[in-house]
């Protein structure tokens, strides 16, 4: 396995399926040639015989890990005693998850009053074995909803895979700590609506997947899928998101090794890549203390594990940096998880060794509360070193300010940041004042507050970051 998170995972195939016909050794090898360093395989085919084939596979590979349960489609073959046997194999180390199991009322292969048992008995062994839930559901949201909720099954956690439902079903699971998971279908011309879906979620909740040997992404669409094409999807993926294939692969294996409770590499980062840009983080420490702030939840950002221990030296920092072409950037960005101004005199001496190894262009992501901090201005010393700041104005007024952004400065911080961009405004070659589009701001008196500022204004999501 790779030194980092960036590694694609399948996660959801069948590998037992009789379409392999026995041998599944050089799809193995093409997945790994493909990137792709992590396999969830799922049993498909009926009972015992698919969840021992599923763990036989995972026992000859480390990195194939297994899923074991009655698909809704086999639930009228249920019985106490194969309930029992899954359950010991489901027991096994190397099956990560219960499944895949639901109701699918569009082919009803198996009577919905047949599926709803099965569903909700793969739902209490779940629970009973503390690992996670595949959920399958095609036509039956309603119903399936309804018996997660009454099953309690948020407490086993779980991802719905091959989400077929619109975004507000998306949410809700997404709220009660579920994964949603895509499937190649994210590349056929008319899953508009799916993209819409895919374009609109957090994506640290997100999970990729082949379904193989079934729905095959384009241009393979018809065809027996496999999971190299994890690729396909995570590069549609990487499209719909503006994000890049690196990032996707990134996040997507966090998500999964944290669904399923895989080994992942948590290594706090100091320099760190999104998309085109390094970012720098400098310092955890924090001026405000933002209700917002994803770091009160998580230290994980599109994949990157923040949480400093101890904060880096001059020589730490550059060591980080020149792990990097700089030269193939657009920018470098301080950001990370605190405020860099709280590092002032350091921010300045690694942004100048920056400018002398000629980085594109540097931004400074900021409270705009350092003129505060310092009891002067000091726009003028930043200006000298960086070339772009965004500073987070996040509120229309002083009291809604204070109130998710408190400090120790009180009411007359808001003030101070809308000075802040003043000053700033003259000296730097581009000025953004942002919020992030919490459900109680008012973001158009906000734009309209920074339009009087005569600077550029940026929406920053709601529980996404990076
Ligand atoms: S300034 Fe940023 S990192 Fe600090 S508390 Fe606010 S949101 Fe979190």
């Amino acid at each position: 396995m790779s030194d980092n998170n960036e590694f694609l995972t399948d996660s959801h195939c069948h590998l037992d399926d009789e379409k392999w016909g026995g041998d599944i050794e050089p799809i193995l090898l093409r997945a790994k040639e493909a990137g792709v360093g992590r396999i969830i395989t799922v049993a498909t085919r009926q009972g015992e015989e698919g969840a021992l084939q599923t763990l036989k596979i995972c026992k000859e590979h480390d990195w194939i890990r297994g899923v074991v349960g009655i698909h809704p489609h086999d639930a009228k073959i249920m019985t106490d005693e194969i309930l029992a046997k899954l359950e010991n194999i489901a027991s096994s180390p190397e099956i990560v998850a219960v499944g895949e199991t639901g109701l699918d009322f569009h082919y009803n292969y198996s009577p919905p009053e047949k599926q709803e048992p099965a569903f909700r008995e793969m739902i209490r062994m779940a629970r009973r074995l503390g690992k996670p839930l595949v959920i399958h559901s095609r036509e039956s949201a309603t119903r399936t909803l309804e018996i997660l909720d009454e099953e309690k099954a948020w407490e086993a956690g779980g991802v719905m895979h091959c989400f077929s439902y619109d975004a507000q079903v998306a949410r809700y699971i997404i709220s009660k700590g579920f994964y949603v998971s895509f499937t190649g279908v994210i590349t056929y011309p008319q899953a508009v609506k799916t993209r819409e879906i895919l374009a609109s979620l957090p994506t640290e909740k997100i999970l990729i997947e082949t379904d193989a040997p079934y729905l095959a992404p384009v241009p393979y669409r018809g065809k027996r899928n496999e999971p190299s094409y994890v690729a396909i999807v995570a590069k549609a993926f990487a499209e719909i998101r503006k994000l890049s294939e690196r990032d996707i692969m990134r996040i997507t294996t966090t998500n999964a090794a944290r669904l399923f409770r895989l080994p992942m590499f948590l290594n706090p980062q100091v320099a760190y890549v999104i998309r085109n840009s390094l970012y720098l983080n400098i310092t955890n420490r924090c001026t405000l203390s933002c209700k917002f702030c994803p770091k009160r939840k998580d230290w994980m950002v599109k994949g990157h594990y923040l949480k400093l221990v101890g904060e880096p030296s001059f020589e730490r920092v550059m060591e980080e940096v020149q792990k990097f072409d700089l030269s193939s950037f657009k920018e470098v960005v301080f950001c990370g998880f605190g405020e860099p101004t709280l590092r002032l005199q350091f921010l300045i001496e690694i942004a100048k060794k920056l400018r002398e190894m000629s980085a594109k262009s540097i931004r400074l992501d900021t409270d705009g509360l350092a003129n505060l901090v310092y009891g002067r201005d000091v726009t003028g010393e930043i200006a000298e070193v960086i070339d772009e700041v965004s500073v987070s104005l996040n509120a229309p007024d002083a009291k809604t300010y204070n109130s998710i952004c408190p400090s120790r400065y009180g009411e007359s911080a808001y003030e101070e940041v809308k000075n802040f961009i003043l000053l700033s405004k003259e000296k730097f070659k581009r000025v953004t004042a942002t919020v992030v589009g919490m459900p109680d701001i008012d973001v158009e008196k906000c734009r309209k507050i920074v339009q009087e500022l005569g600077v550029e204004f940026r929406v920053r999501e709601y529980n996404e970051v990076g």
